[in-house]
């Protein structure tokens, strides 16, 4: 699919989406304690969803024909999980884990896609770190999301800032977004500055880095969705969609 531009009434539509998306993952995030399984947060979110007049787009979203439909409306992603965890009534969240929630939001035809790293109770300095770097590799990367910059730009930002001291997941990236949950192009979380698509007013993508407190490696599961650590490390992921304006860009996924 080519990079789509979106008109007025998309970007209307999607600003609107954007606020729900955040409102949701808000009041997700307070309910994010000991105690709660990742399956009840799922339940509550597409309640949530289902109630602001939206649907949950990840709910039986497949990414081509032969990997199984996702079975949930959420991904809570605990600890050595970096993304695209399917929550089940035994995943329990603990003091001390760190929790990525990504939540898929389809609404009037119109897609959004964001992700939090939730603290739970008492974290490891080490941890705490990752998922403030982490957020700040986020930041950045908005930053460098300008008209007349490149796709290169962005990853360039989130890997200068990373400088090594995590590991930067390369299997995953980030992506357009808006008429469908996932569009072109790639946004990685590395590259070169300069390379790749340029960035125009209109277009939507979703940015999202996954930062890990050891290696780089992933190991896939074979459930078809599952994507951890290879070395059982703790990993963050974060993500807004963000609409590259004339002048700069606006986080749609947030209030
Ligand atoms: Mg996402
Ligand atoms: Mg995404």
């Amino acid at each position: 699919m080519a990079i789509t531009i979106k008109n007025d009434n998309q970007i209307a539509i999607m600003r609107a989406a954007g606020k729900i998306h955040a409102r949701i993952l808000n009041e997700l995030e307070e309910l994010i304690t000991p105690g709660i399984s990742a399956k009840e947060l799922d339940i509550i979110a597409e309640q949530k969803v289902r109630a602001a007049g939206a649907e949950p787009s990840f709910l039986g979203y497949s990414p081509d024909r032969h990997t199984p439909k996702y079975p949930a409306s959420l991904c809570v992603s605990i600890n050595d999980v970096i993304v695209h965890g399917i929550p089940t009534n035994d995943m329990i969240i603990k003091d001390g884990d760190i929790v990525s929630i990504d939540l898929g939001l389809k609404y009037k035809n119109m897609f959004t896609d964001s992700a939090r790293t939730v603290i739970v109770g008492n974290v490891s300095k080490e941890k705490a770190q990752l998922v403030h770097d982490t957020r700040e590799a986020l930041a950045l990367g908005i930053a460098a999301a300008q008209p007349g910059n490149t796709v290169g730009d962005i990853g360039h930002a989130i890997e200068s800032f990373n400088n090594k001291r995590y590991g930067n997941v390369k299997e995953l990236s980030g992506h357009g977004v808006g008429l469908a949950v996932h569009e072109d192009p790639y946004v990685p979380n590395y590259g070169k500055a300069g390379a790749g698509a340029t960035l125009k007013p209109g277009m939507i993508i979703a940015i999202e880095p996954m930062f890990n407190l050891g290696t780089s490696n992933v190991k896939f599961h074979n459930d078809g969705y599952t994507v951890t650590t290879a070395d059982k490390q703790v990993s963050a992921h974060v993500e807004h969609t963000v609409l590259i304006t004339e002048n700069g860009s606006e986080i749609l996924t947030e209030l």
